[in-house]
């Protein structure tokens, strides 16, 4: 058989389960039978008990990926026992490709070693439960580029917002695309502490 079949067939397989390890961050909280009243997407939402409820539930999902892409894994492996595949070894390949990112610490910072990490969460409940004293009336909420004060807009929290699994306003397909290819991170840099 020709190289170039094999590769495509290669290449094909790679894309397939990457999609499908990658898939269930985007799928996961967005068919739930039970709605969280958050804020409708893109709005800030304040940092309140939906707020983290809903960002465990994401965090549930991202690492959802692990047992899913497992199976794509298992298989390639059961294709490559029967005969050579480059279909199987593409399977594996792709899988294995997003797993290794998963588990792979982006940073030294315990809020950010993760998107939805249990730091960033923890943090997010503290400015929840704590009083802030940034001004009389202070209420936190998280915009893009970090949690702010909608009163006084002082800089509560620099950690920028990711996909926090909510209805998007914007194209399901478009929405998608940027859900899977910056993998639940944020889409802008956090916002500078002065
Ligand atoms: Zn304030």
């Amino acid at each position: 058989m020709s190289l170039s079949i094999e590769l495509s067939r290669f290449l094909i397989a790679l894309s397939i389960s990457w999609f499908v390890t990658r898939i269930p961050l985007f799928l996961l909280p967005r068919i739930t039978l039970h709605d969280l009243p958050l804020v409708d997407h893109p709005a800030p939402l304040p940092v309140d008990e939906t707020l983290v409820l809903q960002l465990l539930r994401v965090r549930r999902a991202y690492w959802a990926s692990i047992p899913i892409g497992l199976v794509p894994i298992v298989l390639g492996l059961l294709m490559i026992i029967q005969s050579p595949s480059s279909f199987g070894f593409g399977l594996i390949v792709g899988a294995a490709w997003v797993l290794i990112a998963r588990i792979t610490p982006f940073s030294l910072e315990p809020t950010g070693r993760y998107p939805y990490s249990m730091g960033l969460i923890h943090e997010l409940n503290r400015l929840r439960l704590e009083p802030v004293s940034c001004c009389s009336i202070s209420s936190p909420t998280w915009e893009l580029d970090g949690v702010r004060c909608t009163s006084c807009h002082t800089l509560l929290l620099a950690e920028s917002r990711p996909d926090l699994g909510r209805r998007r306003s914007d194209n399901i397909l478009a929405a998608l695309m940027r859900v899977i290819l910056l993998d639940g991170r944020p889409f802008v840099d956090a916002a500078e502490e002065e």
